[in-house]
Parts: structure tokens; sequence; C-alpha cells
């Protein structure tokens, strides 16, 4: 019987890491409908690509108090995974406090540091709030964001208030029972911010203490198992998903578009008829993308690691000037429809049933993609090295080569290219016409 809190703990525990595994197993499965695309490349510049980005935060630097604010918040939830090391060892062992005996003074210390983080973190997502809901920046509020992503964003806000009140009240009742000497309650020195709680509980019974003491322990590891299982369903799987996103970016120069060898193979067949073409080459079913199956595994991963922060979207100068396209939702798009090809799998056993939808026309639109100036703007400010970019003009590619639905004008311009090897109505027999006046 003295094992039940134990055993419990230990069950509420598998099931949550369970869930979790489960569900980051179906994201790798999903990433992976992607086509291959080689990344493998150049492992030290992405390490370190990897370490400035995603864990240095180097790119959020162009907003300083947000920057600082986020930084707060990332380093609350770095440390705070040393506490949930002891709190799953208490846990298990049924101790109390288990690091303390051997970190001695240190501990004291390192309680003292999760107790203003865990201040500063509650200051952060006040600020947060308040700059989403009373200041209500318009980067937040455009038709992508209508529902479940500000509900999902205003959560994870609600989430971290209710487990650092949870921590700091869990850590208040503990320290009135460490001056009232109760067995287990080990002394552990300075609390610097939790003693501010202490008067809530003052009248409270040794038991009742104890009880709320536990209760508040017990509440606080749930939340953050919660918090674990819902990260899939969340923009919040950035905080998994930043560091492979990162490490496997583009490194080339922003602006630099892949030549896909095909494609070069069937302009060079039009522009040059007689010229011998390499046979080596595979000329592929269908040129460019209609679905994520056409997209590669990075893009899908790009889709995943999206923070929905909208600041591709903030400078891209299609959505300024009142165009349909937002990077941001192109993004958010492409992950919805992985995750309805996902559901789709799970009922199939694992195979894809035709649902007669696909991410061009069903989710993003023609007028969405050519709205885009090809500037790059998205790609340099995405804080974790996202490229919209490069799912819109897969897009095109086959909007324009199997389609031949570009917009008018890129059309005439493609058939004075094809015809007169220029991109004017002229024929290049002509060139030096204006020469002889
Ligand atoms: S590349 Fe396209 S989507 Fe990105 S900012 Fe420029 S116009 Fe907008
Ligand atoms: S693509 Fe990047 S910049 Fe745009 S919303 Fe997503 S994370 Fe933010």
């Amino acid at each position: 019987m003295a094992y039940l809190p134990n055993f419990f703990f230990l069950f509420l525990l598998i099931v949550s890491l369970y869930i979790f595994f489960r569900n980051l197993k179906k994201v790798k499965r999903n990433i992976s409908l992607g086509k291959d695309v080689n990344r493998n490349n150049n492992s030290n510049a992405r390490l370190k690509n990897m370490l400035r980005v995603a864990f240095g935060q180097s790119k959020m630097g162009s907003r300083p108090v947000a920057a600082i604010l986020h930084l707060i918040v990332y380093v609350g939830f770095i440390l705070i995974n040393i506490e949930l090391l002891e709190i799953i060892l208490d846990g298990i062992l049924g101790r109390h406090r288990i690091f303390a005996a051997f970190l001695g003074v240190f501990y004291d210390y390192l309680i003292s540091t999760f107790e203003i983080l865990a201040f500063l973190v509650l200051i952060a997502v006040f600020l947060f709030w308040t700059r989403r809901n009373i200041v209500r920046l318009k980067r937040f509020f455009s038709p992508e964001t209508v529902g479940w992503p500000t509900f999902d964003a205003n959560n994870i806000l609600y989430f971290e208030v209710v487990l650092m009140f949870l921590f700091l009240f869990m850590n208040a009742t503990d320290m009135l029972l460490q001056e009232a000497n109760v067995d287990l309650y080990v002394k552990t020195g300075i609390f610097p911010v939790s003693q501010f709680f202490k008067p809530l509980f003052l009248d409270l019974s040794i038991d009742n203490l104890i009880f709320f003491e536990r209760a508040f322990w017990w509440l606080h590891i749930t939340g953050i198992l919660i918090f674990l299982n819902y990260l899939y369903y969340s923009k919040h799987l950035h905080i998994l998903l930043a560091f492979p996103n990162t490490y496997y970016a583009n490194l080339e120069s922003n602006g630099k578009f892949d030549v896909d060898s095909s494609i070069k193979n069937e302009v060079q067949l039009i522009l040059y008829p007689d010229k011998e073409i390499s046979s080596e080459i595979n000329t592929p079913d269908k040129f460019g993308a209609t679905d994520i199956f056409d997209l590669n595994w990075i893009q899908l991963m790009n889709a995943y690691s999206c923070t929905e922060c909208g600041r591709c979207s903030n400078v891209c100068p299609a959505n300024l000037t009142g165009k349909k396209l937002s990077p941001r939702a192109i993004m958010m798009k492409t992950r919805d429809r992985l995750e309805e090809v996902s559901k789709n799998l799970d009922k199939n056993n694992g195979s894809f049933i035709n649902d007669n939808k696909q991410l061009l026309n069903d989710y993003i639109s023609p007028e969405e993609l050519w709205a885009c100036t090809s500037c790059n703007a998205c790609v340099e400010e995405c804080p974790i090295e996202i490229d919209p970019l490069s799912i819109i003009m897969d897009m095109r590619k086959y909007l324009t080569l199997e389609k031949s639905a570009a917009p008018a004008e890129l059309n005439s311009m493609m058939n004075n290219i094809e015809n007169n090897g220029a991109p004017w109505p002229f024929s290049n027999q002509d060139r030096l016409e204006w020469v002889k006046e």
C-alpha cells in the first residue's frame, strides 16, 4: 500500500511517454512521406548553424524585446528539465528532493535559480499575453490565425502560468513543512520567490500542508506530462523540431535556386532541338508539386517546425500590399494537409487511400502562388530557417511545366524565349536592326 503512489506515478509516466513517442513516430513517418533530398554533407557547418540559430537563437535579435522574453521562456524550459529529472526520480523511488543530499549547498542555489527563472517566465508570459490580447499586434491577426492557432498560442501561455504557480506553491508549502521539521522535508535553504506565497498557507495544519504540498507536486508533474503530449497538436512542436530543422537547413546562399537537371534538359530540348542532351538524367513522372508527396522531407519538416510567429508574412511584399499570399499560411496549410494525409494513413493501416484532395487548389490557390515575388524576405526573416519559397516554387513549377497555367504575362514571355531565344516578341535575327537606323 505504501508503494501505491510510486506505482501510480510509474504508470502515469510510462503511459505519457508511450503516447509522446508514438506521436513522435507519427511525425517521423509523415515527414518521411516527402521525397528524398541529401542534406548530410558539411556536418560541421550544419552543427554550427544549429547551435547558432536554434540553441543560440541568433535570428531572434531583430526584435530585441521579444528576443529577451523568448530567451527567458526558452532557458526556463531547458533548466526545468533538471528539476523534472528530480521529480521523476522522487516519484519512482518514493523520495523527496533526492538531489538535495548529493548537491548540498549547490542544491539551494539551484532551487533559487529555478524560482527566479519561474518568476521571470511569469513576467515574460504576461507580456506575451498582453502583446497578443491587449496590444493585439497585427502579425498575430490574419485569416490563417483565426480559430485553433490563436487558441493554441494562448493555451500554451496559460499552461506556463499554471505550471509556474504550481511549482512556486509546491515550494511554499514545502518550506513551511521544513520549518515545522516534518519528516522527509529536508532543509533546503532559501526560496527567494515562493516565500512570498507562504502567507497563503500559514493557517493550515501539518496534515493539510502535506496534502497541499503533495497535490501541487502531483498537479505540477501531471501538467508537465500533459504539456509534453500537447506538443504534437501545437505549433510548439518547434521546441523539438527547431534543432533538426536548422541542422538540415539550406546552407547555400539565399536566393540560389536548385537547377533541376530534368527541367534543364527539357528547356534545352526546346531551345536547342539539335543539341545532344544527357541520357543519364531521368525525366520525372511529374514536374513540380501538387501535394505533400511531391515535396521533399525537409519541406515537410519545415511545415511541422513552423512557430506561426508571422515574421515572414510581416516582411512579405505581396502580403504587405494586400495580396492573398502569406508565407506563414503556406507553411500552415502544408502542415494541415500533412495531418489530413496522416489521419488517412492511420485509418487505413498505413496505406493512403485517394481522398481526391491535394495541397494545390484544395489548400493553396494559384493566386497565392503567383503573388510571390520570389524576393526571399520570408526565408531571411524566419527565426528557424524555414523556406516557404521553395514550396511556392515547386508548385509553380507544376503549374508552368505540367499545366501551362502560368499567368498570361509569363506565358507570353516564355513563348518568346521558346520562339525567339529572348523574352521580347522579336526574332533574334532582327536583333541588330536598330544599328541600321
Ligand atoms: S519570397 Fe514570396 S512569399 Fe517570401 S517574402 Fe518574398 S514574396 Fe513573400
Ligand atoms: S515560416 Fe518562420 S517566420 Fe514564418 S511563421 Fe513560420 S516560423 Fe515564423
